[in-house]
Order: C-alpha cells, then structure tokens, then sequence
C-alpha cells in the first residue's frame, strides 16, 4: 500500500552502533530518542540491539507504548502537571525545570511506593526549557527537600529555540556547576546530560568537555547527521527511511496558470516561472502526510514543483528514468518530513 515509509532496520542498528561506539570512547552514555518515530517499539527495539540501554521520548504516550522493551525510560519533554500519575508510571528518569511540578511528581511517586529520578534542566543560553543559570542555585535547596525524587543529574538543551552551537564554554559550564552541587551540597551528579544531536561534533573532534556523560540522540541516529553544522556523519546511513509514493498522473503542460492568479489551497499567493511546457506527473500524497519542503527526490533530475493537501506535483522533464502511471517515485526525507510521515496514520509504514 502506498505511500509507503520503508525502514531499513539494519542500518538503524548500523547508525547507532557506530554513535554509540563513538561516545563510549568519551565516557558518555548515549539515551536515544525515539519521538521522531512515535516511538515505535519494532524500532526502537534497533536501538536497543546496538546496546543503548535508556530510550528517551517527549511524550508519555510513546513511553507507554515502550513500555515491554527492558530499558530505563526518560521523559524528554518538562512534565505536565496535569500528567504526573502516568509520568512517574512510565517513566523511571524525567527531565524538570519547575519546582511545582517536581512536588506533585514527589507526591505522585509516593503514592506508588517507589522513587523517581530527575535530570534538571538548566537553560545555558538557548531560551527553550531549563532554570535560567543566573537562577538555579537560588532554586535548588527548594528540590533537595523532596523524599521520593532522585536528582540523577542535570541536562541542558541547546540548538532548538536560539540556535545555540554547544561548545566548550556552555558544557563546561554544565560541569561547573555540578562541582558546585557537589561542593555545596555534597550531592553526587551521576550524570551529565549535554544535550542533543547537535552536541555530537564536539564527541567526533574529542572535544568534548570533561564531564559530560551523556547525550539524547535522535536525528543523528534516524538522519546520520550531526545538527551543529549539518555534516554527514562517517560510517553511517542516510537512507534508513524512504519514502514512496505512487504516480496517479502523467501529462504535459505549460508551466503557467492559464487565469487571473489568487490563492493557493494554503491562502499563499504562488508565483511561476516560464519555462515553456513541461512533463508533469500527481503523486498520491500531500500536505496531510508531508510538507513538500521536507523531502527530497532521490533521481536529482526530478524536481518538486508544489503541492495541495493531498497532490505532490514533479517535474519529469529532464529525468532520463522512464515514469509511468502506477510508477512508485523515492524520496529522502529531512528531520521534519519524518515526523510528519511516521504520525500521518495514512502512510503504510514498513520496517525492512
Ligand atoms: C528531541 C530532544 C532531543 C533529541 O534531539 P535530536 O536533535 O533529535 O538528537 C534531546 N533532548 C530533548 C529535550 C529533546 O526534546
């Protein structure tokens, strides 16, 4: 059935082999998440084979759906308050940067007779989720009081809201001030989490600081690219996840609109390029699975050209490659265009 997202299983294995492989030869851990693909158990059961031992996901409905796989889970997301029951239910470490709500997981986890660990969030300069540096050890004491709360560590996230590259000076800031938990407040900070995909070129220079004991991979594992600077990754696959999508027509027309121009299905006004008359093919799949922006087609000389809610337009005209009606068209996806592909539920997914 078509469109179809295929996925390569053993180069996902390969991919977080070689990950994993590189951090441990720094001392970290690598948690790797699995929001990118609604946590889909048949997958994350790759990462698992490679030896990764924690799965890490925003969304608690994901963590339940791990919840047979033996592996810690990490909440990646700052709970809801709403959703403390199920966060300290079905997952054994989440991240945190509010005290209220590290109070009510306190009492939640009370109720279970268990305790639950917390990674605090501290914000280094990104502005996304974390106590604001300048702030934290003026919040801290307030979360040491908590009996059924672990502090497993402190985290930060860089590279999502700012665009912060992490470096030698917001890590080593991280580990900074864990010396200075430790200092104050004898606390041991077991673990060190600096950040994301984006940290990883600083694990591939081994230039990471010091300190640092793990990371949350996701896109580095999925994409085989690292996220500071968009660099290819060396041994691993680009291609674990395709998408293929099915020509429903083929013809040839000019390459303007015949008509006064408004809007678009999206409310955008379009504008067009004269390029005379042009093969064109429909694919079946649209705006309601995919932004078009977001994939790539695989034969270079096929060119997007738009796309409705549920039409992909191509430009055949310079594809040496024959199309035919029925012809099943490959594409590359980026971050973004997985995500939308593996939550659209009318993409047939097919692990491979
Ligand atoms: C999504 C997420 C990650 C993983 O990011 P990638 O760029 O996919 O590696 C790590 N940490 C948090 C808090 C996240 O939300």
């Amino acid at each position: 059935m078509f469109p179809k997202l295929s996925i390569k299983y053993d180069k996902l294995v390969n991919n977080a082999l070689v990950i994993k492989t590189m951090c441990d030869k720094m001392g970290i851990e690598v948690s790797g998440v699995t929001k990118v693909f609604c946590g889909e158990p048949k997958i994350a059961m790759g990462l698992l084979e490679a030896g990764i031992s924690i799965l890490a996901d925003s969304r608690i409905e994901n963590l339940i759906k791990l919840q047979d796989l033996s592996c810690s889970k990490m909440l990646l997301r700052i709970p809801m308050l709403s959703q403390v029951d199920e966060v300290v239910k079905y997952a054994d470490i989440s991240l945190n940067s509010e005290i209220s709500v590290i109070s009510a997981l306190d009492k939640a986890t009370k109720k279970l007779e268990k305790i639950h660990k917390i990674i605090l969030m501290i914000d280094l300069g990104d502005l996304r989720e974390g106590f604001f540096y300048k702030e934290f050890f003026k919040e801290l004491p307030q979360i040491l009081r908590f009996k059924n709360i672990e502090i497993l560590g402190i985290g930060t996230n860089l590279t999502c809201y700012g665009g912060v590259i992490p470096d030698k000076d917001n890590l080593g800031m991280l580990v900074e001030i864990s010396k200075k938990i430790k200092n104050h407040y004898g606390l041991n900070i077991k673990l060190i989490s600096g950040g994301n995909s984006s940290s990883l070129y600083l694990v591939e220079q081994e230039n990471i600081p010091f300190g640092i004991t793990n990371l949350r991979i996701g896109e580095a594992i999925v994409l085989g690219r690292e996220t500071a600077f968009g660099e290819k990754i060396t041994n691993c696959f680009d291609d674990i996840f395709l998408l293929q999508a099915e020509i429903i027509e083929i013809k040839y027309k000019p390459s303007l609109p015949i008509g006064n121009i408004g809007m678009d299905a999206f409310g955008n006004k379009p504008s067009f390029q004269d390029k005379g008359m042009r093969k064109r093919a429909i694919v079946a799949i649209g705006r309601q699975d995919v932004n078009y922006r977001d994939i790539m087609p695989i034969n270079k000389n096929v060119h997007i050209l738009g796309g409705s809610s549920d039409h992909l337009i191509l430009d055949l005209t310079e594809s040496i490659e024959e199309y035919n009606v029925g012809d099943i068209v490959k594409f590359k996806l980026n971050y973004g265009g997985l995500l939308s592909l593996m939550t659209s539920e009318y993409v047939n997914k097919q692990i491979e």
